[in-house]
């Protein structure tokens, strides 16, 4: 069905333990929206509540930079040191296929080269913690990393966070109920569902 659909990507990046996958799951349940979830590859392992295939397509190293080589990502990164992360070409062409939009929970870089190569087609939203504190605090209650690999994404957080200008909207998530709903109003405007609303504050 749908064969020639191209529908609309949905970019949320955000520093790790910003709240962006709790933001994309609630969107996703939403159906109105028809979304559909981009699988990411990556080299990392699992954590103990991820599948293979739902979460993530978890493949190794050797096969990440294959893939690479055979020119089958529309973008990929190695978001961490020796953790590659990146979006399969087929992925875009699986969901248009059944007629939905994209969602995507990426990094920064990742999702503004995805907005680079659809500028028409992208809503690229970035996601901002109350503060690096915070963003620690929830780090550390996941209990799935070690201080060592929590300390290398706060590393990593100041720097994304001085990307957030170039995104075209900032969802700040401060309480989760007013983010959710911030973010349910993005998706409504964007797929042409409600009216624009008035960005007074
Ligand atoms: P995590 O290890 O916490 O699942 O993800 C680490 C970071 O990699 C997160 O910021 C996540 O959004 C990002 N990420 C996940 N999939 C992709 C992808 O396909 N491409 C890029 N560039 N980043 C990704």
């Amino acid at each position: 069905m749908a064969k020639d659909f191209q529908g609309k990507l949905f970019v949320f990046s955000a520093p790790s333990g910003s709240g962006k996958t709790t933001i994309v799951r609630h969107l996703l349940a939403q159906e109105r929206f028809n979304l559909e979830f981009s699988i990411s590859a990556t080299s990392r392992e699992p954590r103990s509540n991820e599948k293979d295939g739902e979460d993530y397509y978890f493949i190794t190293k050797k096969d990440f930079k294959n893939k690479i080589k055979e020119d089958k990502f529309l973008e990929w990164e190695e978001v961490y040191k020796d953790n590659f992360y990146g979006t399969l070409k087929t992925e875009v062409e699986r969901i248009w296929a059944q007629g939905k939009h994209v969602i995507f929970d990426i990094d920064v870089v990742g999702g503004l080269r995805i907005r680079d190569k659809f500028p028409e087609q992208t809503l690229a939203v970035f996601v901002k913690p109350p503060d690096i504190n915070e963003l620690i605090r929830r780090l550390k209650e996941r209990g799935e990393e070690s201080d060592e690999k929590i300390a290398a994404r706060v590393a990593k957080a100041s720097v994304e966070l001085a990307t957030a200008p170039q995104f075209d909207k900032i969802i700040k998530n401060y309480d989760l109920q007013v983010a959710l709903q911030d973010a349910e109003d993005l998706v409504d405007e964007f797929l042409g569902l409600k009216p624009v609303k008035n960005e007074e504050n």
